[in-house]
């Protein structure tokens, strides 16, 4: 049965490049399209560039810009990153989109009018001089846990200051003037009452999740879900739809986490798909959320909150794909800096499917991940250049001919080929990507190992037709692997297909039927030194 599959990507912040946190938070989405569209699964995998927030604001300040042309700038370079990186994206957007904001504005107004968003009054810290309440980021105080100088944010420490903290200890950042505390009146999505459908959302759904999706979302629905400021003072973001609010923008969570919906829409629109097969609640559909682990409640309590608000049968997502952290070199990637690695930066080194192959077999799925040049010149040359590669060179350059003439499968490497399919797609469909490569790199091994034991190179001199038999069955285990990788390393799968002429779009066994001409292949991994 073919599926309607929504694969969200996580919205990058627009406010520094790309890193390789990023990537390894992003790249199973590509990974999961890629494969559902082989399956023969209608998919739209959809992400966008997250436009609006104070950070944004505080730095078009102090750059003496506007915050569009920072949001622009980003975009821009996420856009190019992820096409460099070979992103199938079916819509790569932006929240500054308009059908985005209009979209976002309607079904905040749904929300409201269905009373799961509500007006409250609340203490919040206002700088008298600039007359103005500020944002957690744009207060400096000392912090209570550990002394020093930080943000209202979350501190180096880890300490998050509380709310009466800020009031008593916060200091406006741009001119210094100790805050006040004064009422506000903003409007709030109303999570506690929503606390027993996330309840029940989590029973039915988490069983698809990975373990920390799970455990984040229990500790937050054990500690009780508090209702959650929407609006906010501020000039950069999506307007409010509610009358007296009109000097106020949404709070950008609200506004992000809504663009896989909004994404979507659009995307049926564009392409004269009923967006109720995809986003409403039906057998056929599937939805996948993809993201890092300092993200998780977003999409697991957040976006069905909203989304169940709306009342209009809304399909809530199915599966979470949070992944843990990146370090480099052993050390924690800054959030922002990302230890001045960025994506682009890596790519100016090594090739896009080596980075690919090294993240997905590689990546932080269970526990924390580790990229190091050393770590990543080892997986590569020792699974693509003397596994993968090898096996490629030693049969398509086989010294000496120039065909590959169709002969007879054996039943074994037949029966391996099978397998190795049905064990990857069980290891993708449960979110298993390091095992799902593993499996297939173990195609290429067993290939190899086929290879030595039949000996072509003893056998070109003394029995010919065995010789092709055994190269007939080589060719079959890499055009084979070429599929199964193809969710993978694309270019790599890409350069095989034109070698043997294989047709790369099902998720099933290839049998190869004619003979292949062995003209200009060219080895497809080069040793790292
Ligand atoms: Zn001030
Ligand atoms: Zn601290």
């Amino acid at each position: 049965m073919n599926r309607n599959v929504v694969i969200g990507g996580a919205w990058p912040y627009a406010n520094s490049s790309l890193h390789l946190g990023h990537l390894v938070a992003l790249l199973p989405g590509d990974f999961l399209a890629r494969y559902h569209r082989k399956m023969g699964d209608r998919v739209i995998y959809v992400s966008g560039t997250d436009c609006h927030g104070t950070p944004i604001t505080i730095r078009a300040k102090k750059e003496n810009k506007k915050p569009k042309e920072i949001s622009n700038y980003y975009h821009e370079e996420f856009s190019r990153t992820f096409d460099q990186m070979n992103f199938s994206y079916d819509l790569y957007t932006q929240t500054e989109d308009n059908y985005h904001k209009e979209k976002v504005q309607e079904i905040f107004r749904t929300i409201y009018d269905n009373n799961y968003i509500a007006e409250k009054e609340e203490n919040q810290p206002y700088c008298p001089k600039c007359n103005k309440f500020l944002a957690d980021r744009e207060l400096v105080l000392t912090c209570p846990q550990c002394g020093n100088e930080t943000k209202g944010e979350e501190c180096d420490c880890g300490y998050t200051p509380s709310m009466e903290e800020l009031i008593k200890y916060g200091k406006c950042q741009e001119c210094g003037t100790k805050v006040i505390d004064k009422p506000n009146n903003n409007l709030y999505l109303l999570l506690s009452k929503l606390q027993p459908v996330i309840e029940k959302f989590y029973e039915e759904k988490s069983d698809g999740w990975r373990k920390n999706s799970q455990n984040e979302t229990l500790k937050y629905l054990k500690q009780g879900l508090i209702d959650r400021a929407v609006t906010r003072d501020l000039e950069w973001g999506v307007d409010i739809p509610v009358d007296g609010y009109e000097n106020k923008k949404m709070y950008v969570w609200i506004d992000a986490v809504l663009g896989y919906t909004t994404a979507v829409m659009k995307y049926c629109e564009e392409h004269n798909l009923n967006y109720d097969d995809f986003l409403k609640e039906n057998d056929n559909a599937l939805m996948y959320m993809v993201h890092g682990k300092d993200n998780i409640i977003f999409h697991s309590i957040i976006l069905p909150a909203l989304l169940y608000s709306m009342k209009s049968n809304m399909k809530l997502p199915d599966k979470m794909v949070s992944c843990e952290y990146l370090n480099i070199n052993f050390e924690k990637i800054s959030k922002s800096k990302g230890n001045g690695i960025t994506i682009l930066d890596l790519a100016e080194q090594y090739s896009i499917d080596s980075i690919r192959y090294f993240f997905l077999s590689n990546g932080p799925e269970k526990k924390d991940g580790n990229f190091s040049a050393q770590e990543f010149k080892m997986v590569h040359n020792s699974d693509l250049v003397n596994k993968y590669g090898n096996f490629i060179n030693r049969t398509l350059k086989f010294r000496g001919i120039e065909e590959i003439k169709v002969g007879e499968i054996d039943k074994d490497i037949d029966a391996k080929i099978s397998e190795t399919y049905k064990n990857v797609s069980e290891d993708i469909e449960s979110l298993e990507f390091r095992k799902a490569t593993e499996e297939i790199i173990n195609l290429a091994e067993y290939g190899n190992k086929y290879y030595d034991d039949k000996k072509p190179w003893v056998l070109f001199k003394e029995n010919e037709k065995e010789f092709n038999n055994v190269m007939y069955n080589c060719a079959n285990i890499i055009a084979n692997l070429a599929n199964l990788f193809e969710p993978v390393m694309p270019d790599t799968s890409n350069k095989i297909k034109e070698y043997l002429k294989l047709d790369l779009s099902k998720w099933e066994k290839i049998t190869i039927k004619e003979t292949i001409k062995l003209n200009d292949i060219m080895p497809l991994f080069d040793r790292i030194k």
